[in-house]
C-alpha cells in the first residue's frame, strides 16, 4: 500500500557553535527514522527539506522540538504523490542560504503573516512586491503584480538589486519559497536604504497552506522532484511559462540532455522529442557543427 509522502521545508538562523557535530548528529538521526531530502548546517543555523511518512516526520519535528538549538522552528507543509528525494543530504555550508556577502540579520524585513500579506495585497495600491527567487521560479508561478531581480542564483542579488529600480522610500514587499532567502534579501535591501521593508513570513508555500487560491498565480517551483507544486488548484491550473525552443505555454521543466550543460528550462513535450531534449544553446551548437 503506498501511503502519502509530506513534505517539511524549515530553516531556523541559530549560532552553532559545532556544525560539524551537529551535521553528524542530524544524519545518524534522519538516517535512524529513514528521512530522505536535503539538510544544510552552517555557523548561522540550519535550513532544510526532508520527506517521509506522516509517522517518520512526527518523530522527526518531536526530536526537532527537543534540540537546544533548533526548537521552535516553524515547518512548511505539503504533499508529494511519490518520494521527491532519493537520498539523504546532510552538509555543512559556510552559509545556509548562499548570498555571498555579510548582512546584519537583525536589520530584516518586517515580518507579514499570510493573513496580512493576502490583505496588504488587496487594500493597499502603493506597494511594491518582489519576487526573491530566480527567475526561472518566478516564469512559471507568481503573486500578481510582483517583479524580480531576474537572478539565475541568489548571490547574484548583491549586484542585480539595483535593476529593480524601486526608490527606497517605496514600501516594499518581499517574498520567496519558504522565507529564508527573504531574511538575507530584505537585510540587504536595508544597506542599500530602503526603510520600509516587509517579508512574507513562510513564504509561498506557508501562504498557499492557508490560500491555496489567493493571489499566488501558477505554479510553485520547489527543489525536489515534483519540480512544482500547486498544481491541483485553481490558481495553479493557470500556465505562466513559456517553452524556451516553441515560445507555446508550458510549465514543464527538464534538464538539458547535453552532459556538460544539464541547465534546467522549460520545454514542452513536442519540443522534447524534436530536439532530443537539448536546451536551446546546445541546439545551436548542433547546429553550427
Ligand atoms: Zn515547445
Ligand atoms: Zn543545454
Amino acid at each position: 500500500m503506498s501511503s502519502t509522502i509530506f513534505v517539511l521545508l524549515y530553516y531556523k538562523f541559530v549560532d552553532v557553535k559545532d556544525p560539524a557535530f551537529e551535521v553528524m548528529q542530524h544524519k545518524l538521526v534522519c538516517a535512524g527514522i529513514g528521512l530522505k531530502g536535503r539538510i544544510l548546517i552552517a555557523e548561522e543555523g540550519i535550513n532544510g527539506t526532508v520527506a517521509g511518512t506522516r509517522a517518520q516526520l512526527k518523530q522527526y519535528t518531536d526530536y526537532m522540538d527537543t534540540h537546544p538549538l533548533f526548537k521552535d522552528i516553524v515547518f512548511k507543509r505539503s504533499t508529494a504523490g511519490k518520494m521527491p528525494f532519493h537520498k539523504l543530504i546532510v552538509k555543512r555550508r559556510p552559509e545556509i542560504v548562499t548570498l555571498g556577502k555579510p548582512v546584519d540579520l537583525k536589520k530584516t524585513g518586517k515580518y507579514l503573516s499570510p493573513e496580512e500579506f493576502h490583505t496588504m495585497l488587496e487594500t493597499e495600491k502603493d506597494i511594491t512586491v518582489v519576487d526573491m527567487r530566480n527567475n526561472y521560479e518566478y516564469e512559471v508561478g507568481r503573486f500578481e503584480g510582483a517583479i524580480q531581480p531576474d537572478t539565475t542564483k541568489f548571490y547574484e542579488l548583491p549586484k542585480k538589486v539595483k535593476n529593480l529600480k524601486i526608490d527606497p522610500k517605496n514600501k516594499v514587499i518581499t517574498y520567496c519559497t519558504g522565507g529564508i532567502r527573504c531574511e538575507k534579501a530584505t537585510a540587504l535591501l536595508a544597506e542599500e536604504g530602503f526603510e520600509d521593508v516587509y517579508q512574507l513570513e513562510g513564504g509561498i508555500v506557508k501562504y498557499l497552506e492557508k490560500y491555496p487560491d489567493g493571489h499566488f498565480i501558477g505554479k510553485n517551483f520547489v527543489f525536489d522532484d515534483r519540480m512544482v507544486t500547486n498544481t491541483d488548484t485553481k490558481s495553479g491550473e493557470k500556465v505562466l511559462g513559456k517553452c524556451a525552443h516553441c515560445q507555446q505555454a508550458s510549465d514543464r521543466y527538464i534538464d538539458c540532455a547535453k552532459p556538460d550543460c544539464h541547465q534546467l528550462f522549460i520545454c514542452c513535450k513536442d519540443c522534447e522529442q524534436k530536439h532530443s531534449g537539448l536546451c536551446s544553446v546546445a541546439v545551436k551548437e548542433l547546429a553550427k557543427k
